[in-house]
């Protein structure tokens, strides 16, 4: 049985492995990778990723599962039901009730900071690639923000976000932050779970496309927001559990990431 975290967790956990000063947060660092040695930190946020619908998927996710077995899987409890206070909590490690941000409008006019602009401040170069709106949030405060137009279809969007994150890298960020939405899309389009294991599948190969790109010694976390919260297909494989993978990059992965 596979330890269980929260999202709150996310935001201490790597603002440790970064050295990185944070506020009083309600999360508490996991202490699973200590010694793992990673000097940077690439957090893969993919939307409505649950627990139980991950491990179904798992054998059409071959980068994921590969991350999962030469790292971690864990549970993670989601704090939010939708994605905006979600992703909140995993970048401030705050509750939903602490930060207080249900809407990109709050987070604008938020004076909560989060992960992102904690290195900032720490000289510990940021980027983030996620829906312009969303992203609007932290310019001026992190080093490099790149915002897809939300007018993407979930597949482009997603590809877009790929395509951004490698051009980030050459920045040589130490914290790199994407938001992939295409699982979300799909599901609030009512598709099934074929049009679903499409979506991750394609997400997953951008993942490992990702994954040969950054540096050895990088962690990469890939985590859901909330599990699938539209559709036919909610509460059918996960009631509030997302799945949280943490990986090293060392030597090349043996399958799919060569
Ligand atoms: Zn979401």
């Amino acid at each position: 049985m596979p330890r269980s975290i929260k999202l709150i967790d996310l935001a201490p956990t790597m603002a440790r492995v970064l050295g990185v000063k944070t506020p009083p947060l309600d999360g508490t660092a996991i202490d699973l990778v200590e010694g793992w040695g990673c000097d940077r930190v690439i957090l893969g946020i993919v939307d409505s990723l649950g627990y139980g619908l991950c491990r179904a998927l798992e054998p059409d996710l071959p980068v994921m599962r590969s991350m999962a077995e030469e790292g971690l899987i864990l549970r993670a409890e989601s704090v939010a039901s939708s994605t905006t206070p979600a992703i909140a909590s995993i970048l401030t490690g705050l509750t939903p009730e602490n930060h207080g941000i249900t809407n990109t409008a709050q987070a604008c006019e938020s004076k909560i900071r989060s992960l992102l602009e904690w290195a900032s401040f720490d000289e510990v170069p940021s980027a983030v690639v996620m829906e312009e709106e969303g992203a609007r949030t932290f310019e001026g405060f992190v080093d490099l923000v790149m915002g897809v137009p939300k007018s993407r279809e979930g597949g482009d969007f997603d590809r877009e976000v790929l395509a951004r994150s490698l051009q980030a890298l050459k920045m040589d960020p130490r914290l790199l932050v994407g938001h992939y939405v295409g699982i979300d899309r799909i599901a609030h389009l009512g598709g099934g779970i074929e049009e679903i294991r499409e979506a991750a599948s394609e997400i997953d190969g951008h993942l490992g496309v990702l994954a040969s790109a950054i540096p050895a010694g990088s962690m990469m976390i890939v985590c859901g927001d909330h599990p699938l919260h539209a559709g036919g297909l909610k509460d059918v494989f996960d009631s509030k559990d997302v799945a949280a993978i943490f990986w090293r990059k060392g030597r090349p992965l043996r399958r799919s990431l060569s």
